[in-house]
Formats: structure tokens, sequence, C-alpha cells
């Protein structure tokens, strides 16, 4: 089954050759408008939100830049992808089960609603790298009759709003199930059953309600039982791993079950102490810049992080940077002059 090449760069509206800096600020400020929290028509912006977190997720990161890069500028958005010479092996999926025919057909999945484009799953998602996962090794040796079936892994973009408060998302996916023609035998009486060919399994895509439970931390894979690959002889399904890729946030990072904020401080808050408001996932909270603040300080924010095992949150870390005005007024140049000659301060000292 071909995908369709995404252009990461169009996505994101930056050139080629545009720098990370400049890739980071094209997807915060994209990020930002159309974020489902904020945005008018949370349709519509989800779905662009999902292409920009998936352009991010490839361009924000060198390793995976890099990869992208080496297939070359000349794709079109929407082409018919298929991999140029020298990448198959990268795009391995697995060897056919034994017993499931003669065909020997390759093991293809299609996704729907993970947040993940196929083109991305298959550049790289768990299945899109040899050895990954080891479901491999799930065949086992001489399983030809009643063989468990295959797992299945995929990715899913889980947002930090779901992360804080659990969701559940439809998920389709394009796999075997058994033929219900020939209720799996393979066989209308006396003849192959011409709806399976015999092989007692055909491809349908079907839609399963899966659980984000509240506190999923990035790597975690989501484990959704009997909705893999049906085993070959009537053998039990595989089952259906969705690895969590937490979607980048235009105001947050994550550590753990921390969120970090980075705010702007003036000179004087930093030295004076001030009161300011921050965001969180739930509302803005107000915190008390202490006197003497430095640039980088990390200012605690208890239980505002996302949810942990055993029904505690994880805290939110305000990073505070200080910034200075770029330009100021005459008044206001007299006053920082009295100070540089007043100040005892020498922070070279
Ligand atoms: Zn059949």
């Amino acid at each position: 089954m071909p995908v369709r090449y995404k252009d990461y760069y169009e996505s994101l509206g930056v050139p080629r050759t545009a720098s990370e800096a400049e890739i980071k600020k094209a997807f915060r400020k994209l990020a930002r408008e159309f974020h489902p929290d904020v945005a008018k028509n949370k349709k519509q912006a989800e779905e662009r939100f999902k292409e920009i977190n998936e352009a991010y997720e490839v361009l924000g990161d060198p390793a995976k830049r890099k990869k992208y890069d080496e297939l070359g500028p000349n794709w079109q958005a929407g082409a018919e992808f298929r991999p140029p010479p020298g990448w198959e092996s990268t795009f391995h999926r697995g060897r056919p089960s034994p017993g499931r025919g003669a065909r020997g057909e390759e093991f293809d999945f299609q996704f729907g609603g993970t947040g993940f484009s196929d083109f991305f799953e298959q550049l790289f998602g768990a299945r899109g790298r040899p050895g990954a996962g080891g479901f491999g090794g799930d065949f086992g040796e001489g399983d030809s009759g009643g063989g468990r079936g295959r797992d299945i892994e995929g990715d899913i973009m889980v947002t930090l709003d779901e992360a804080m408060h659990g969701s559940v998302r439809s998920v389709s996916i394009r796999h075997s199930v058994r033929c219900e023609e020939c209720g799996g035998t393979g066989r209308r009486g006396r003849q192959v059953c011409p709806a399976c060919g015999g092989t007692g399994q055909v491809q349908k895509t079907e839609t399963y309600q899966v659980k984000i439970p509240p506190g999923v931390t990035e790597g975690q894979r989501l484990r959704v039982a009997g909705r893999g690959e049906l085993g070959a002889g009537g053998g039990e399904a595989g089952d259906l791993y969705l690895r969590v890729r937490l979607a980048k946030h235009p105001d947050f990072s994550v550590q753990d079950h921390n969120l970090i904020y980075e705010t702007e401080v003036a000179p004087w808050e930093a030295v004076l102490g001030a009161k300011i408001t921050v965001p969180t996932l739930d509302g803005k909270v107000d915190i008390r810049i202490p006197a003497g603040t430095q640039s980088g300080q990390k200012l605690r924010v208890r239980g505002r992080g996302l949810p942990q095992k055993g029904g505690d949150h994880g805290d939110l870390i305000v990073e505070t940077r200080i910034e200075v005005p770029s330009r100021v007024s005459d008044s206001e140049k007299k006053l920082w002059e009295q100070l540089a000659r007043e100040s005892g301060f020498n922070p070279r000292d």
C-alpha cells in the first residue's frame, strides 16, 4: 500500500536551508496558532496541529531530519511515495508468518487517528526500523498450525492535555481479520473460499477505541490486547501496541512528570522581586519572583505538572530568563546611568 509523501518544510513554512532555531521558531508560532486549546475551529485546527507536530518531530530532530533530507528535494507533497533504491532494507516490515499462505506478502499496516501519517510511520515508526521492538521473534519456529498472530506496533501522538486528563481515541488500523465468508477455515464446502483465497483471513480496516490514561509518558507503550494480526491456522491474535509520542507544546516542555516553562523577566523584577502570572495546563497561576533572581534560575510550582502513578502530580518548573529592553527613552537612560554610577555591583568580580 503506497503512502503519500509529506513536505515537512512546507508544513512549517520554512526553506530547506532553515537553521534549527528558525525551525523551532516557525513551529512555536504555528503551534500557538493552531493549538486545539486556543483555536476557534477546533476540528480544522486539530488536523493542522497534528501536521505541524509531525513536521517538527522530524525537522526538529537532527537525525530524523538528515534521514528525511536524504530522500532528496524533488518529491512533491502528496506524491505516491516509494522508497528510493537502497532504502528497501530500512522498510523491512517483518517476515511473513509461516503457514500464512504461499504468497509471502509483505505486511502493511495502515493507521488512522493516531496523529501520525502512514508516511511518518514508514520512515520513522517502529516498523520502519529493522529489528525494532523485537516483534519479528513472535513467529517462533515451526508454528505452522495455530501460531499466535503477529503483534503490531505504531505511534500515537498524545497532546499534553491528554496526558494530563486522559482521553479515549478512535484508532483505525488495516490488518488481517478472520474471513467471515468461511469462518476462517479457508474453505467453502469442497471449494477454496473465494473471499480469502483459502487463507481464512482478509485485510480489513477496523476502528478501535483506545484509552489514553492520565500520566502517560513519552515512549510508553499502550497495549490493545488481541488487535494485532490474526494467528495462522486459527491461532490467537497478536496485540496492538501504540507507542506514546507526546506532542510538542508551544509553551511547555516535559521532563519526566514535570513541565518546564521558560519566562522572561525584566531586570528590575529580578532585582526587586515581583509577582508574575504564568500559564499551566489548567489555567494560570501567580508566582513570586524572589528578589535577587538570576537568569536561568528555576522556580518550582508544586503539583502543577503531569499526573504520576499513585495520584500525585509532577511540578511546573518556571525557568527565568532576564531580558533587557532593547531601546530606552531618554529619561530611562538617565536612570540607568545613575544606577551605573551608584552601584557597586560588578558581575565579573
Ligand atoms: Zn474465506
